[in-house]
Order: structure tokens, then C-alpha cells, then sequence
């Protein structure tokens, strides 16, 4: 058994002062955490711009504390033991457990950075002869210095950065801290940090929770009178489960609530790493988001049923790429007022007008930002409900994807792929663990490198495909299509990808890396095999059966022209005449308006969260679409094994029929 954490988002409406009883209305406890994360913002921001330089990173980096042991992991401790002291302004009375959630917060911000930080000392120590075009040998340079798990997007994203700074500086930035300033730290308050003399929480029934906490009761408390002890009734969303184990949570400020952040665990089976037979390979798509395949090992080789799983986002992505023009947009003229503005003096006429529009156009990019970080985690969701769904409908136990880390931007496909950001990805990775995890599926990546270029069937690492744009042009250079020379396949690019990281999954299983702290498994050879794709015999149609009864031709040739014909074949009776009289050109056309109301859709209209596994309501699955929750979103529909033909494959692989093996 191992444990998934998972956060749920809650509301605390409401609140009581312990000691006096007195019901603390919204407004009023909203003002009054607004004081503690101010006050915890402030302590930490100061705390983190403190440290913010190389000597002090370095401290944090290596991991030993003054004393000459080694770090705690836990943040205010190893913050501690650094002797990183804060103290609130002169006159503030803050309890040790506020400062320690503090200091906590501040651990958190400067560890992150050190991530950053890592990541940038290996791109400079690398820096690529022609920034945005890397070759192989300057990939491998990079790869040998980066920290584990580091994807294509977040090099390019930090190689940008180094640019822009080199081409303002002239010069390489020698550490983090010169191409940053000190991160910002969010106003909320991290309770996990402290214990019983900040916080209590215990569960109340099955649906609720009931959290203490001392709160301030003025803006600026001086002594430890102005601390009370308050009650925060929280009701649980249904995510929660019963047997869920809820953790101390963070609190914030969110539109004029407090917004508490609970994370909760729950017992999981973990997935083991070898000794899977069935699994799902999916494909980062070029014509669709995903592309998928299930597929099985017998006898050492691996079959897939021939039944593509696709998820086409084309209509979310459109969309996202025109939020992001639109971003852009506003931000430069953003920027450009700024320009304006730093140019004029506020007694100026002008002043007033320009700032105010200012104003607007960063309200509105804000907007933007939000909606596209809101479809793009819909999405993200959504798309990881659907791949996990479909491994359970096949009864699989491991899910296989590419690599993003060795999934390189290069040539058409970064072109191709830009549509969609590798943030997206990082995110629908994310997803499909999570949720995979609650169902003991494991989740592996294998290398990207090589997936579309050989033949998933004849391949073998050495028969090389050939792409086109359509099934019907294969002497045309092109993209989506692939087509063997050799063994004559011909099928969707990205199925064909798919089929081939299932098959370096499975063949290559033995090889499975689980990483130290984050569980993450890895694929890092590529372990190439053919996939046959094998269809269960049919039974014959009636007329074969009765063909071959009766010893007759299924197809019997049509008889010999009737020479006695000597009239032209008579017209077909017309249709009845309508009422509008003219009956010759009647259109059947369907009416431009709409003369009745819409029908009601099925579904209750809310986008699947990706929490729950989506039911597909009976008598809806021939001919439709799985429930995305988006209106432009097309995936296969997810049906259990026995509904599409192949149940009974896995049980008895002597009944398959390979077919191009
Ligand atoms: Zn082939």
C-alpha cells in the first residue's frame, strides 16, 4: 500500500471565537486571515530577498547546516539550522509558530529556486553555438548537466531568458540571482509548519472538518492578547473519500473568501514496475492531442487490436493559440503605455487618460492569462480522464508515454506541436499519474526519440516510413499520414507512434527506473519490436454460411446483359407533391431556423473534473463521442473489452490472427 496526496480546494464561510463564543460573520474573518497572510508575506518576503544571493543559495544547495549535520528536509528547520533568522517590524507580536510558517514558506520559495537555479548553470555551461537551434552533441552536453526529469519546454523557456539577458548585458549571467529577482511570495499562510500552539484539525462526520486556528484580531497585534483562538466549520467536497487522511492545510485569501487548500491521502495499491501483459501506449499527437493504442505480450510479442483511441483537441487548441495572440497583444500594448507613461509627467493633461487605459488593458491581460491557465488545466484533465478510462476499459495495468525530457523540439514537429505548449503536456503527465495511481495503473515513459520514423510492423529500428499527407498521396511529402514501402502499411502517423512506444514499454519493462523521491518511472533504452495487429476470426455472415451450404457463389456474377432491352429504362415515380405546390423543386433541405427548441443534452453540462471515472450512459456509445466537456473536442468513446470484439483475445492469443506479421 502506498499513499496519494491530493488537495481539495474549501471554503470556510464562517467562524466562532472560541473562548467568548462570538460567531465571526465572512467580511469580518476575511479580514482577519487577510491580516495573518499579510503578515506571513511580509515576513517571508523579507527573509527570501535576504538570501537572495549566491553565497547563501549555495548554503541552502549543499545541504549541511552550521552545526555540520545534515539538513532536515523539512523547510523552517533546515532554515533554522542555517541560522536564517526573521523577526516581525518592532512593536508586532507574532508567536514562534507564525514565524516558523514563515520560514517554512520562504524554505519552500528558495528551494524551488534552486531547481531553477541548477537548470540555468547548465544551459550557460553548455551555451549552444546558435541559441535557438541545438545539435545532437549540444543536447548530450545538456542532458549530462541537467537535473533529472527537466523537459524540452523549460530548456527552451530558460534559453530564451539567457538570450534576452545576453543580448541586454553582453555577457552570460554568471548565477540565478543576476537573471531574476527574488521570487514573490504569495500572501497565505502555510499551516503545515506548525503544530498545536497554531492549529488543530479534526473531521467532523463524513463530510466535514473542523479546523482552530489563532487569528489575529487587529492588523498589527502587539501582545498575545490580540490572538484569538477561532472555529472554521468546513464541509468537504464529495473528492474527499471517507477513508482519506486530511493534512494541515494553507490558507488564503481568494475573491472575498477564505479559501482553505486541505490536502488529504488516501491508500492506493501500488502499481508494480515489471510483469505487465496489457497495456496503453499513447502517442503526444501531431494531428490529435493524443493518440492511442492498447496492445498485449504473448509469446514474447507484442498484438494491439487495431482500434485507435484518439483525442482531438483541435478546436480547444485553436483556441488556446488565439488566447495567446490575444495575450501577446495585450501585452505589448501594455508595455507600450508603460513606455508612454514613464515618458510624461502627472501634471500633464494627458496623464490621467493614458493611465487609466493603463489600467484597463492590464485587467484585461490579467483576464486572458486566467482563462487560458483555466482551459488549458481543463484540458488537461479532461484528456488525462480519457487515456485512464481507456486503460481500464482494456484492462490494462501500465500506461506508456513518451518521455518529455528526451521529446526534443525539432524540425516541422516543433512547429507543428506549438500549438500546444509543453506546459499542457506537463500537466496532462501529471494528470494521468495522479489519477492512474487511485486505479494501481502504473505509468512509465520511454524514449520519444525514433517513435514515428520506423515502421511499428516491419521496423524494427531499420525499415524506415514514409510520410505524406493523405492515404491517397503517398508520392507526396507530407505529415500526417505514414506509409512502409516495405510491407505496405499505411496508417495514421501518430497511431503508428503509438503502437511503437507500447511495444518499447512492454519489451522493455525489465529496464524500468523508479526515481529516488518523486516514484516517477523511466523507460531509458529503447527495446524495438514489431507490433502485429490481430483481429478475432468473424464469425461468417448468413449468406457465406448459406454459400457454403449450398455449395453457390456468395458473389454470383450479375447475368448477361438483356439484349431484348429496346426502350429506355422508365423514370422512377416522383415524389408526392408537397403543399407549396411548386412539387418539381422541392428542397429537402432542412430549414435554415430552427422551428422547435433545441434538444436538452444528455450529461448535466459540467465538464468532467477528471476525478471520477466518466460512466458512459447505455444505448449512447455506438456512433458518439466521449464526454469531454468541451463542445469541440472529439475522443473515442471508452468500451470495455468485451463490447468491441477483442475480450476474449487476451485469454486465448491461439484465436488471434496476425495480420503483416
Ligand atoms: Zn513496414
Amino acid at each position: 500500500m502506498s499513499k496519494l496526496t491530493a488537495t481539495a480546494p474549501c471554503t470556510a464561510h464562517t467562524a466562532m471565537v472560541e473562548k467568548t463564543g462570538e460567531v465571526v460573520a465572512q467580511p469580518l474573518l476575511v479580514r482577519r486571515v487577510a491580516w495573518l497572510t499579510c503578515l506571513a508575506r511580509e515576513l517571508a518576503a523579507r527573509l527570501v530577498a535576504a538570501r537572495w544571493n549566491g553565497p547563501d543559495l549555495d548554503a541552502l544547495a549543499c545541504g549541511v547546516g552550521l552545526d555540520g549535520r545534515a539538513l532536515p528536509a523539512k523547510g523552517w528547520m533546515a532554515v533554522r539550522r542555517l541560522g536564517w533568522a526573521v523577526a516581525p517590524a518592532v512593536g508586532v507580536y507574532v508567536c514562534d509558530r507564525v514565524l516558523r510558517c514563515t520560514q517554512e514558506q520562504a524554505a519552500r520559495a528558495l528551494r524551488l529556486a534552486l531547481h531553477r537555479r541548477r537548470l540555468v548553470a547548465a544551459i550557460v555551461t553548455t551555451w549552444p553555438q546558435d541559441p535557438p537551434e541545438r545539435t545532437s552533441a549540444e543536447w548530450d552536453a545538456l542532458r549530462m548537466a541537467l537535473p533529472d526529469g527537466v523537459s524540452a519546454a523549460e530548456v527552451r523557456n530558460r534559453t530564451r531568458q539567457i538570450r534576452v539577458y545576453h543580448g541586454e548585458h553582453g555577457a552570460l549571467p554568471a548565477d540565478l540571482t543576476d537573471l531574476e529577482e527574488p521570487p514573490k511570495v504569495a500572501a497565505q499562510i502555510v499551516l503545515a509548519a506548525a503544530d498545536r500552539q497554531l492549529v488543530t484539525l479534526e473531521r467532523a462526520g463524513s463530510r466535514g472538518a473542523r479546523l482552530r486556528v489563532r487569528l489575529p484580531l487587529v492588523a498589527s497585534p502587539t501582545s498575545a492578547k490580540d490572538w484569538a483562538w477561532h472555529l472554521l466549520p468546513i464541509s468537504l467536497p464529495p473528492t474527499v473519500p471517507p477513508q482519506g487522511t486530511l493534512c494541515t492545510p494553507t490558507l488564503r485569501v481568494v475573491k472575498g473568501r477564505v479559501r482553505v487548500d486541505l490536502p488529504f491521502q488516501i491508500p492506493v495499491d501500488v502499481a508494480p514496475a515489471t510483469g505487465h501483459t496489457i497495456g496503453c501506449g499513447f502517442d503526444w499527437g501531431v494531428n490529435t492531442l493524443l493518440t492511442g493504442t492498447a496492445a498485449w505480450l504473448a509469446y514474447g510479442r507484442v498484438l494491439s487490436d487495431g482500434r485507435p483511441l484518439t483525442y482531438d483537441a483541435t478546436g480547444i487548441s485553436a483556441k488556446l493559440h488565439r488566447l495567446r495572440a490575444e495575450r501577446e497583444h495585450l501585452a505589448t500594448k501594455r508595455q507600450h503605455q508603460q513606455r508612454l507613461l514613464t515618458g510624461i509627467t502627472s501634471a500633464d493633461p494627458r496623464y490621467e487618460k493614458l493611465a487609466a487605459a493603463c489600467r484597463r488593458v492590464g485587467v484585461e491581460h490579467e483576464r486572458v492569462r486566467a482563462r487560458i491557465r483555466n482551459l488549458n488545466r481543463a484540458l488537461a484533465w479532461s484528456a488525462a480522464r480519457w487515456a485512464v478510462d481507456q486503460a481500464r476499459a482494456a484492462n490494462a495495468t501500465v500506461i506508456y508515454l513518451e518521455d518529455l525530457a528526451t521529446l526534443q523540439a525539432r524540425g516541422r514537429r516543433g512547429r507543428a506541436n506549438a500549438r500546444l505548449s509543453g506546459q499542457v503536456r506537463g500537466q496532462i503527465v501529471a494528470a494521468i499519474r495522479h489519477l492512474a495511481a487511485k486505479h494501481s495503473i502504473a505509468v512509465v515513459t520511454v524514449p520519444a526519440r525514433g517513435t514515428s520514423k520506423h515502421c511499428p510492423r516491419c521496423g524494427n529500428g531499420s525499415s524506415v516510413l514514409r510520410h505524406c499527407p493523405a492515404p491517397d498521396r503517398f508520392t507526396e511529402k507530407g505529415w500526417a499520414w505514414a506509409y512502409c514501402p516495405a510491407c505496405g502499411l499505411s496508417c495514421d502517423r501518430d497511431w503508428g507512434a503509438a503502437e511503437r512506444i507500447v511495444s518499447r514499454g512492454l519489451l522493455g519493462q525489465h529496464a524500468t527506473s523508479t526515481h529516488r523521491t518523486t516514484g516517477a518511472r523511466t523507460i531509458s533504452t529503447a527495446v524495438e519490436g514489431n507490433v502485429a495487429r490481430a483481429r478475432r476470426p468473424r464469425r461468417p455472415a448468413r449468406a457465406a454460411r448459406r454459400a457454403r451450404r449450398t455449395q453457390t457463389d456468395l458473389h454470383p456474377r450479375p447475368a448477361a446483359r438483356d439484349r431484348s432491352k429496346n426502350r429506355p429504362t422508365p423514370k422512377r415515380p416522383g415524389r408526392p407533391p408537397s403543399n407549396s405546390g411548386n412539387n418539381a423543386t422541392a428542397s429537402r433541405r432542412v430549414p435554415d431556423r430552427r422551428t422547435v427548441p433545441a434538444p436538452t443534452p444528455t450529461g448535466n453540462g459540467q465538464r468532467p473534473a477528471g476525478h471520477a471515472p466518466q460512466p458512459y450512459p447505455a444505448g449512447h456509445v455506438r456512433n458518439s463521442h466521449h464526454r469531454t466537456g468541451f463542445h469541440h473536442t472529439k475522443a473515442t468513446p471508452v468500451l470495455a473489452l468485451a463490447e468491441h470484439g477483442s475480450g476474449s483475445c487476451y485469454a486465448r492469443p491461439s484465436c488471434l490472427i496476425p495480420s503483416g506479421s
